[in-house]
């Protein structure tokens, strides 16, 4: 009896499993981040397609221009809104009171990298607001929070790099009253200045200390997500993660970047690292690295991004190193694959065979 029906079983459950594979295959992401287009929008959706890129990461400038969403609607690439939270030189210029401080109360500036302080309360809602208004005008499919951390350039953080060397911030008056209120602690401004309030606080509540600076920034999210959602429900949230792993430099994801990954996704439906190897010396296999773990911290929800060309550096970032590195970023279980940038890969007709075989 059971032999009659074998056949008919295993096909039953073959096809289901074919299903299953399809249907998991058509959600995996294959997104590029773009800042400028560097073609037409109908030429630059006609090579996505081709290409099998199903998701843009783009600036507001792109996100603005009406045809190029008409079109990628049209072919079903969901469009995410690269959305910088505290880098932001035009707030800096406009005020200057604005400025995060790291400990030594210097401005956190680094190259082109300038931080406003993140417990600014009027800054936090003025950048809610500029969400709410760009989801409500151009309905993106996606938000992507860029720059949502405390001040650091990673960026020239390579694999060498001392960690005492790493900066504090933010350490303005601003969060260390926040703190001071927040605990109830007996420190006036009357009887101390911020510098002794910050040594007594660093030598004394550190835990505490961190932690608030942790909630800094996982607030915003938090404020963000439930703001966007209120404007359009399904909007989709992916964050841009420093590609630190638990115990580099001494733990400096969560003590400098303040960046508590297990909390933050909860929040959002992506967590996305910036593997950028060839800039910050690191080899094709620290991608994997990096996504295994994250998932060790409990981010199930992990996006790798990774680099397409030349950043700081002039060395050449051979198309075989680059394949190298897609096959790295997709070895473990992960949503997909995001490249940074478009800009580059568009030039790039090399690289652009190692994910040709992806989609
Ligand atoms: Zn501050």
């Amino acid at each position: 009896m059971m032999n009659r029906f074998l056949p008919i079983l295993i096909f039953v459950f073959s096809t289901l499993c074919l299903c299953s594979c399809d249907s998991t295959h058509q959600t995996e992401i294959l997104g590029v981040k773009c800042y400028e287009l560097p073609d037409s929008p109908e030429n630059t959706i006609a090579r996505w397609n081709n290409l099998g890129i199903n998701t843009a990461y783009v600036s507001e400038d792109i996100a603005e221009n009406l045809e190029f969403r008409k079109l990628a609607k049209a072919s079903g690439i969901d469009v995410y809104l690269i959305f910088p939270v505290f880098y932001n030189p035009e707030a800096l210029k406009a005020d200057s009171s604005l400025w995060a401080r790291t400990s030594d109360g210097e401005r956190a500036k680094a190259d082109w990298v300038e931080f406003v302080c993140p417990s600014r309360k009027d800054y936090r809602a003025s950048v809610v607001e500029h969400a709410k208004d760009m989801v409500s005008t151009l309905k993106p499919d996606g938000l992507s929070i860029d720059f949502i951390r405390h001040f650091v350039f990673w960026e020239m953080v390579g694999p060498n790099f001392d960690p005492n060397r790493l900066p504090d911030a933010c350490c303005c008056s601003n969060c260390i009253d926040g703190f001071i209120t927040e605990t109830g602690m007996a420190l006036s401004n009357e009887m101390y200045s911020s510098e002794e309030k910050l040594w007594f606080i660093q030598e004394n509540h550190s835990q505490q200390w961190q932690k608030y600076k942790e909630r800094l920034i996982t607030t915003m999210v938090s404020d963000l997500a439930q703001a966007v959602k209120s404007i359009k429900p399904d909007t989709k949230l992916n964050l841009h993660a420093v590609p630190w792993r638990a115990d580099d430099y001494n733990g400096a994801s969560r003590t400098v970047t303040c960046q508590n990954l297990p909390e933050l996704s909860k929040m959002v439906d992506y967590i996305s690292p910036m593997c950028y190897t060839h800039m910050l010396y690191r080899s094709a296999e620290w991608v994997d690295s990096l996504v295994v773990d994250f998932q060790k911290q409990g981010v199930d929800n992990v996006l790798p991004c990774i680099q397409v060309g030349l950043s700081y550096r002039s060395e050449e970032f051979t198309p075989e190193a680059f394949d190298a590195c897609v096959t790295s970023a997709r070895k473990s279980q992960v949503n997909g694959l995001v490249l940074w940038s478009w800009e580059m890969l568009a030039k790039d007709l090399k690289k652009q065979k190692s994910i040709e075989g992806i989609k």
